[in-house]
């Protein structure tokens, strides 16, 4: 009779044994890099090995999603095995692609991959037949909040609703018949050691602004004026002005940028655009310090006699990495790297829309080492592509082997007493209910 660490130590060797087909196809995906709800080739190449390996699957999901599944020999809880699929543009990168811009600065390839190594190994080592329950190993559009121009006309055409993909693949049912999910990221930081989780992240909402003023001759009637930049500018101050009033423990990020600041130089701007985040550790905090800041917003219109139009947009949740299945993910992650080189953090001030998931159910988004360079940089550089690729297929596996063995009883650990922040429909009712847009005449 074959014990669970036997079958882990067989899973390991096989994703050894394919290591050269797990890194060409790792490194396919980050030469071929594609920006958020474009990632055609990065699904056709998964969705073709899942074929190939005869797992059956689904394509097309929220645009190019490819969900899985993986049958264990009794009935049980569902495992998803995520792996994201974007890449985001960043300017300068070596292997950026030449007319999007897009490049793998956030290692999203390598979490593709690793979902393929495990599944791969899985089958082959017949594990299933050991585990109760289904895997998943699902591929996922648009974990980068970006592009945002474009997404907004996509979703005025209809063909999106929200802007992330897990919020999409929500939205569809797709997390429906899923109970539980994991992801590795790939990591360039060296105090996240060789692998590591924090407890949190921060959540998000985003908002795009708009300062409608009057033009006039800058030089001979600026009375005749009213000038956007100005009501901007004292937006700006009036936000960093209620800085102070951000409690630590909330987190609160605010990071306002001016996309459109005038036109030309001898005009009185008539019109200024910005852009921001409103980041923060809770929904609660988040929704305080957004109110505050379209206070700010307000001000600057009424200051100026100009008006102003406020658009907020759902953003990410902030994320809560689930202490049950977080152990479970240590133990594996530990196992591979050494108690001595794994971390568990504190709250991170980052958004990922992992954070969407862990509201509806026990989430975990772990850190792997193995890169270079600065996440989101132009040298962000995949150094350890055993440690990336085989590495982390080999935690997945494992992990998901400790969760689903004989009948499943670690996932029936995690999810006893467990009750999800929200329900899908919670869910989607809060993310529909932040989409707004207000518009303030500060003349009136
Ligand atoms: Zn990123
Ligand atoms: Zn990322």
């Amino acid at each position: 009779m074959l014990t669970k660490e036997e079958l882990k130590r067989r899973v390991c060797g096989i994703i050894d044994e394919r290591g050269e087909t797990l890194i060409q196809i790792g490194e396919t995906i980050r030469h071929q890099p594609e920006l958020g709800f474009k990632e055609f080739k990065a699904a056709a190449l998964f969705s073709k090995t899942l074929g190939e390996i005869g797992v059956p699957h689904q394509d097309q999901l929220a645009v190019t999603g490819v969900k899985g599944e993986l049958k264990g020999a009794k009935p049980g809880p569902t495992l998803a095995l995520i792996g994201e699929l974007d890449a985001l543009v960043v300017s300068g990168h070596p292997l950026a692609d030449q007319s999007t811009g897009a490049a793998h600065a956030c290692g999203h390839n390598a979490q593709v991959t690793a979902v393929l190594g495990a599944t791969m190994a899985l089958v082959q080592a017949g594990a299933m037949q050991h585990l109760a329950g289904r895997i998943v190993p699902f591929a996922v559009p648009a974990e980068e909040y970006g592009d945002i121009a474009w997404r907004i006309g996509e979703a005025r055409a209809g063909r999106l609703e929200f802007l992330g993909g897990k919020p999409e693949l929500i939205r569809h049912g797709h997390f429906d018949d899923v109970d539980m999910a994991l992801l590795i990221h790939t990591t360039s930081r060296s105090e996240d050691s060789l692998a590591g989780v924090s407890t949190s992240n921060n959540g998000c909402v985003v908002k795009t602004i708009r300062y409608i003023g009057r033009a006039a001759h800058a030089g001979s009637s600026p009375h005749l004026g009213i000038n956007a930049l100005y009501a901007a500018n004292i937006a700006l101050t009036a936000i960093n002005a209620l800085r102070e009033t951000f409690r630590e423990a909330d987190a609160i990020r605010v990071h306002p940028v001016i996309t459109l600041g005038g036109k030309q130089v001898n005009v009185i701007p008539g019109e200024v655009h910005l852009e921001t985040y409103v980041r923060g550790k809770t929904v609660e905090a988040i929704y305080q310090a957004n109110a505050k800041v379209d206070r700010a917003l307000r001000a600057g219109a009424m200051a100026m006699g100009a008006q102003v139009e406020i658009t907020t947009l759902p953003g990410y949740m902030p994320l809560t990495n689930h202490p049950g299945l977080r152990s479970y993910y240590q133990a594996n992650a530990e196992a591979l790297v050494g108690k001595d080189k794994y971390v568990t953090q504190g709250h991170r001030t980052g958004s990922t829309d992992m954070g969407d998931v862990s509201q509806i159910m026990p989430a975990v988004q772990g850190y792997m080492a193995g890169a270079s360079g600065t996440g989101h940089g132009a040298d962000f550089m995949i150094v350890n592509r055993e440690l990336v690729y085989l590495g982390q297929a080999k935690v997945l596996a494992t992990t998901a082997i400790d969760l689903m063995w004989g009948d499943a009883e670690g996932a029936q650990h995690v999810l006893k007493d467990y009750k999800a922040p929200m329900t899908r429909a919670e869910y989607l009712a809060f993310q529909r209910g932040i989409n707004k847009t207000e518009k303030y005449d500060g003349a009136a």
